[in-house]
Order: C-alpha cells, then sequence, then structure tokens
C-alpha cells in the first residue's frame, strides 16, 4: 500500500513497508501473469460462492432477470457523475489511490480525508447506496492515535451521517471516557459506509466493495492502536475465518499496526455480561499506548 509517512514523529521507528512483487526474471513474465489469472479467477469464484450463500442465509433462491432496487424496482445504470467518479485506480484492494504519496502533514492528512468523503458520497460499488440517507464516514480526530473500527452505520447514524451515535455508539463513548480519554480524541469509523437496510449483516461483496474506503482511513491517520469492534471488522481486517469470541483481547496486526478485536457495543448492550471482558480488552488497548507514551489523542503532527 502507497502509505504516506509521517514526518513529525520518528520516535517509534519506521512503519512497516506493504509487500511489494518483485519480478526478479522478464522470462518469467507470462507463468507470473498465468498465475496472477489463475489466483483472480479464484478469488471471483470464492466471491461468487459467498455471494450466493449470503443470498442463500437470507432465504433468496432465485435472482431476477434484470438488476432491482430493494424494493423491486428496475435499477437504472451509475449515472455518468459516478461513472467518472468510480476510476479503477481509487478502488484497487488496498484504496492507495486515495491516499497521499507524500509525507502526511495536518493540512494535506485533512484534505486527504475530505478527498475520501467525497469519494464515499459519490461511490456506488454496491447497492447500499441506492437506500443511505446520509454516506457515514468518520468521527473524531484525523490525527487520533487510537481508531476503532464498527461494522456498518444503523438508523440513527443513517439520518445523521455520523458514525456510532445511537445507543451502541452512547455505549462506545461511555466505553472510551472510561478509559480516561474524550469521543473527540480518537476517531471512530466502519467497515461500511453505507447502511445494509433493517441492520442486516453486511454481505461478503458489500464488505469487499467497501473495504479500499476503510483502508485508504486508516493509511491515511495511521493509528499507533487499532481496536476492533465486533466480528465483522475483524473479519475484514484480520481475514475472513477470525471468530471474535477466540481473538478478543488478542493483540494482532494490520499493516504493521497493533490491533485488539473486542465485542461489538451492539453486542454488548445484547449482552450486559460480556462488558466485562470487553472492559478488559480496553485495558489492554491503553496499555498498549502508554507503552508508546502517548494518549489517545493527536500526538503533534507537523
Ligand atoms: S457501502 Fe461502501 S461500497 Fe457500497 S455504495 Fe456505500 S460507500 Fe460504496
Amino acid at each position: 500500500m502507497g502509505h504516506g509517512t509521517k514526518n513529525h514523529d520518528m520516535s517509534h521507528g519506521p512503519r512497516p513497508m506493504s509487500q511489494k512483487l518483485r519480478i526478479a526474471h522478464v522470462s518469467h513474465v507470462p507463468r507470473l501473469e498465468f498465475m496472477l489469472m489463475r489466483n483472480e479467477r479464484a478469488r471471483l469464484a470464492k466471491a461468487l460462492k459467498q455471494h450466493i450463500e449470503g443470498l442463500n442465509a437470507l432465504g433468496i433462491s432465485a435472482l431476477p432477470k434484470e438488476r432491482t432496487s430493494m424494493e423491486g424496482q428496475p435499477v437504472s445504470p451509475p449515472t455518468k457523475e459516478a461513472q467518472l467518479v468510480l476510476r479503477p485506480d481509487c478502488f484497487d484492494e488496498s484504496g492507495s489511490a486515495l491516499v497521499p504519496s507524500g509525507p502526511i502533514d495536518q493540512l494535506n492528512l485533512v484534505e486527504a480525508l475530505a478527498k475520501l468523503s467525497k469519494e464515499v458520497s459519490l461511490c456506488q460499488r454496491c447497492p447500499l447506496y441506492r437506500t443511505r440517507t446520509h454516506p457515514v464516514v468518520s468521527d473524531g480526530s484525523p490525527s487520533a492515535r487510537l481508531v476503532f473500527v464498527g461494522e456498518a452505520p444503523g438508523r440513527e447514524e443513517d439520518l445523521r451521517g455520523i458514525p456510532f451515535v445511537g445507543a451502541a455508539g452512547q455505549l462506545l463513548t461511555k466505553m472510551i471516557e472510561a478509559m480516561g480519554f474524550k469521543r473527540q480524541d480518537v476517531y471512530i469509523c466502519n467497515v461500511l459506509k453505507d447502511r445494509p437496510p433493517g441492520n442486516r449483516t453486511p454481505l461478503p461483496e458489500e464488505m469487499e466493495a467497501c473495504l479500499p474506503f476503510l483502508k485508504a482511513q486508516l493509511a491515511i491517520v495511521q493509528p499507533r492502536v487499532i481496536c476492533v469492534l465486533g466480528a465483522i471488522a475483524a473479519k475484514a481486517l484480520l481475514g475472513p475465518h477470525v471468530a471474535i469470541t477466540k481473538i478478543r483481547g488478542t493483540l494482532m496486526e494490520y499493516e504493521g499496526i497493533p490491533v485488539i478485536p473486542t465485542f461489538h457495543p451492539a453486542y454488548l448492550l445484547r449482552n450486559p455480561p460480556a462488558k466485562k471482558f470487553a472492559w478488559e480488552d480496553l485495558k489492554r488497548v491503553k496499555q498498549l499506548l502508554e507503552i508508546q507514551g502517548q494518549g489517545a489523542g493527536d500526538g503533534g503532527r507537523g
């Protein structure tokens, strides 16, 4: 991923670089291309299988011949404006086209996130844009050291365009304050930027379509610790096979950034006894920040 590099704080050592594909011999290129095509076919087949399984899980066993909206109305093709905005280079797997290539200072940090928000507002990569009231990109400080990643906007979030403002959001705010931080000092976002109708679980293809935005957000904000909230966020950043009940509280890693998974606040509202486990996880998050000699907020970007 084309991460920008902070120009203000070298005390924590260089950040790990993304792995780059190296082609050692030109004579190997056709074979490499063949392997990449085969991998791509396998990836598409897997995505299609997940898609069908997701539809079956929703009780859908047959699809209409023409594309329809959630209400069953025929859908027109993407607008010209959206076609212009949906440049293929913006949506590689890493979202790197949305990340500034040079050092990220306070000014281009804000500019980069504004550009990302604009891209989200014009995005039609999955059907969720049709039913959203507002896209929900983030809340809190762009220069935060601690990022919380949730699942997707709910009804309240969709109406207000701000993540975690419903009942689960109020609990998250209390959890942040219990850690000794303020909500405005951390950065809060979701895997999906648009609300799935009825707050249903995001489909795998919706997560895949939206993930470049989250990856770009993390590459721009460059937090010191990420706390993933719930199964969907954990799967998005740590792999499709992780189980939140097994990995919660475990120190993991995303692109060289320490990650602590914990339960989603909505789950905690339904299962109050699990709050004590979430609190243990949050204490680990705080310890990680303290080890680095920092709180949750701005560490002094240039
Ligand atoms: S949920 Fe994400 S990928 Fe789908 S339309 Fe909204 S912004 Fe685009």
